[in-house]
C-alpha cells in the first residue's frame, strides 16, 4: 500500500505472535532515481511477499538498491538473507548492531516474557507455554548476512528529497529510525508504535535499555513531523510529533 507518495508498505507480511500472525511493516521508498531503498526485511520467508510487492508496484527485485535495518531482530532481518540475495542490494545497519546481524557477536536469546503470552492466552498450562515459545522461537530465526556499510547516524540520504538516519538506541544500542521531512514522516522501526489509537514506546519486554529509549523518543519528539510509520501497529497520519510530545509522560 503507498501510504504517501513514493512511500509504500509490503502488503502481506507477517509473523507468528503468540495470538496468531500479527502484521508488519517492511517499507520501500521509491525514489526518484528509479531505484528503490528497503527499511527492514521482514521475519524469516518474507522474501516472496516482497518481490512479489516489488513486481505490483512495476519495478524488479534488482532495482532495491540499498536495504537499511532499523535494528538486529530476527522480525527485521530474518528475511535479510534471502532478500540480499535477491536485490543484490547493499546492507546497511548501525555500527553497534552490525555484529549480532553478520555473525560475529552472538545475539542475545529472545525470550517471550510471560506476560505477553499470557495477554493472549490468560488460561494457559506450563505446558502450553513451553510450546508456545517454542514455536515462536522456531519461526524466529536468522542467519548471518554480510553488512556493506557500518552507519554512525546523521546520515543523509538523496531518496525522497531527503532522508536523515538518526540513531535512537535503548531497543537495542544500534537501533534506528528515518526521518523524510519531504513526507512529513518518522519511520520509527521498535521505537514507536501505534494502535488502536494509542500511541507507546518500545515493547518493554524486548528492550535493551528502556531508559535510553525514552532519550531517543524525547530525540525525536523535538523533530517536526505529521506521519509516523512504527515496524508494528498501524500508520499514525495526522499531527503525530504532537501527539508525540503530548503523550511522551505516560510512556
Ligand atoms: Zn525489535
Ligand atoms: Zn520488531
Amino acid at each position: 500500500m503507498e501510504i504517501l507518495s513514493g512511500v509504500h508498505i509490503v502488503d502481506n507480511v507477517v509473523m507468528p505472535g503468540p495470538g496468531g500472525a500479527n502484521s508488519v511493516n517492511i517499507v520501500l521508498l521509491a525514489g526518484d532515481d528509479g531505484r528503490l531503498t528497503m527499511v527492514d526485511a521482514g521475519p524469516p520467508g518474507a522474501e516472496d511477499a516482497v518481490c512479489d510487492y516489488i513486481g505490483k508496484i512495476g519495478y524488479q527485485p534488482a532495482d532495491v538498491k540499498r536495504i537499511i535495518v532499523t535494528h538486529h531482530h530476527v522480525d527485521h532481518t530474518g528475511g535479510l538473507a534471502g532478500l540480499a540475495q535477491r536485490t543484490g542490494a547493499e546492507v546497511w545497519a548501525h555500527r553497534e548492531d552490525a555484529g549480532f546481524i553478520d555473525g560475529s557477536v552472538p545475539r542475545p536469546p529472545v525470550v517471550f516474557p510471560e506476560d505477553r503470552i499470557r495477554a493472549f492466552m490468560p488460561e494457559a498450562t506450563p505446558e502450553q507455554m513451553t510450546e508456545i515459545r517454542k514455536r515462536m522461537e522456531q519461526g524466529m530465526k536468522a542467519v548471518p548476512v554480510r553488512v556493506d556499510l557500518r552507519l554512525s547516524g546523521g546520515e543523509e540520504l538523496a531518496v525522497l528529497g531527503g532522508c536523515t538516519i538518526i540513531h535512537t538506541p535503548g531497543h537495542t544500542p544500534g537501533h534506528l529510525s528515518l526521518f523524510l521531512p519531504c513526507r512529513d514522516l518518522l519511520l520509527a522501526g521498535d521505537l514507536m508504535r501505534y494502535e488502536n489509537g494509542v500511541l507507546s514506546g518500545p515493547p518493554p519486554g524486548f528492550t535493551q535499555d528502556p531508559e535510553a529509549a525514552q532519550a531517543s523518543l524525547r530525540q525525536v519528539s523535538a523533530l517536526s513531523f505529521q506521519h509516523m510509520c512504527g515496524y508494528h501497529g498501524g500508520f499514525l497520519s495526522g499531527n503525530a510529533s504532537n501527539q508525540l510530545r503530548f503523550d511522551l509522560e505516560k510512556m
